[in-house]
């Protein structure tokens, strides 16, 4: 073993087992939410991960985006292949290891170049799209600003880096080999391209062909840290996020069960409250209702947070954002995840709570420390009551991230917990309380819209 290759051992010991680590301050994180069992429905949960998170399904509702990120997609599928065979190069000393594979290498080098240049393409016309005078409207929310806005670019900066790199490497090889008449193997139909802007010189050559190796592995354990600081870190986990979709119709609420019990039993009194089973010797903890802070929230609502892509297509078919009320569902996600990573474990390089909801959004109430929770520290009433719970958020995601289950988790809270609904909502629940309906009348005058209808027998 050569001292290169040490280094690079270390090198990638410290990308992976920081990457691990990070990964587990993340899943505590997310064990922080209620237990909510998410186990059965494996072959239809499988399905829906082959088709929205493998097969990107719902990207393609627009064509443009799709394409562009189906192009950067592919890319990172195949270039990982490529990485395989650095780190057994890296590790072992050797060079090319895949060559002996002939056609296939051939064939794996060539799509390696076309969508490495494809990606480089695909960078740059999101960096358009994102930072034109009048960029698309979905990326101009007001929580686009300071953090998320740096984010995103940094991330296109990267990516356009790193193949810039693989372009070093591949170029400067096939010219060294050139230079010395060796065969090297695979095809490099842009790398062929470019060999004229590089000098003859084999060691030069050399040079920056390790120089080009190690920026572009350094630079992917690198980036692989940074995931985790990043809407970036949608890459890994909108898999397992699709996977514990929500398989009930969208439209369905779930019940609040103590509540429904104590329904049931005033509509009919024979009914019997099931009692809870007892928990060996301690007292059962007490239950808030509804959501405060993230902990109250389900953990596949915390995993949502984590696996948001911050592409606000959820905020551009919201109709109450639409109609310029203050609620956007992306922000709910993007709230989720700062006051979680606040409360519990940040990120390595960046804590995007350091940045703070002053930072992100438009001034809000001053927060004192009893209401810096997720409700009132982030997310305002007036947001949670602008949503119609028209779902159109859910199914605009890509992802399959609902950020309906959270609004109504939190408000849910305002009323159980705090009275705090609106007035007209109040007048309702009175009207249901006293009059069996919604509507202000007495029961017994239910039925005078049918005295109208009344035709006497002739
Ligand atoms: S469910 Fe609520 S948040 Fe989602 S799109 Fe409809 S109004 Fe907006
Ligand atoms: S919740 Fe889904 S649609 Fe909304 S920004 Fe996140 S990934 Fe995009």
């Amino acid at each position: 073993m050569t001292i290169q290759n040490i280094i690079f051992l270390l090198v990638v010991l410290a990308g992976f087992g920081l990457f691990a680590w990070q990964v587990r301050k993340i899943r505590a994180n997310i064990s922080h939410g209620r237990d909510r069992d998410m186990s059965g429905d494996v072959g239809e949960r499988l399905k829906k991960t082959l088709l929205v998170a493998f097969g990107q399904q719902k990207m393609f509702k627009r064509i443009t985006p799709a394409l562009l990120h189906l192009i950067v997609y592919v890319g990172f599928l195949v270039i990982n292949i490529e990485v395989i065979e650095i780190v057994i190069d890296g590790l072992f000393n050797t060079h090319r290891i895949l060559g002996f594979t002939g056609g296939f290498y051939n064939a794996l080098t060539a799509t390696n170049e076309i969508l490495s240049a494809l990606v480089i393409i695909a960078v740059a016309a999101f960096w358009w799209r994102r930072n034109r005078t009048e960029p698309v409207r979905r990326f101009r929310g007001t929580e686009m600003r300071a953090w998320p806005k740096l984010d995103a670019n940094l991330i296109l900066y990267i990516e356009a880096a790193l193949m810039v790199a693989l372009f070093l490497m591949n170029t400067a090889d096939l010219k060294l080999h050139q230079v010395e008449n060796a065969y090297l193997p695979g095809a490099y139909p842009i790398s062929g391209l470019l060999t004229g802007l590089l000098p003859d010189n084999a060691t030069t050559l050399l040079v920056l062909e390790r120089l080009g190796w190690w920026v572009h592995i350094v630079g992917i354990l690198l980036f692989l840290n940074y995931l985790p600081s990043s809407k970036h870190f949608h890459i890994i986990m909108a898999f397992p996020n699709v996977y514990f979709s929500r398989l009930m119709p969208q439209g369905q609420f779930s019940n609040v069960d103590s509540i429904t019990h104590e329904v049931k039993a005033m509509m009919d009194p024979t009914y019997q409250v099931p009692t809870p089973p007892a928990s060996e010797g301690a007292e059962a903890a007490p239950t808030t209702f509804g959501a405060k802070d993230v902990n109250d929230l389900a953990w596949t609502n915390l995993l949502h947070a984590y696996s948001c892509t911050e592409c606000g297509r959820c905020t551009s078919v919201c109709p109450a954002n639409l109609t310029g009320k203050l609620l956007s569902p992306r922000k709910i996600i993007m709230d989720t995840r700062d006051r979680m990573e606040e409360k519990y474990n940040s990120p390595l390089i960046f804590d995007p709570a350091l940045y703070g909801p002053a930072a992100k959004h438009e001034p809000q109430e001053q927060l004192d420390k009893e209401n810096h929770t997720l409700l009132r520290g982030y997310v305002t009433p007036e947001e949670l009551w602008a949503c119609t719970t028209c779902n159109a958020c859910v199914e605009a995601c890509p992802v399959n991230i609902n950020p309906l289950e959270s609004i109504i988790e939190m408000r849910r809270f305002l009323v159980l917990e705090e009275s705090a609904a609106p007035n007209s909502l109040n007048v309702m629940f009175s009207n249901i309380e006293n009059n069996g309906a919604p509507w202000a009348f007495s029961p017994s005058d239910r039925f005078n819209w049918a005295d109208e209808l009344y035709v006497a027998e002739k």
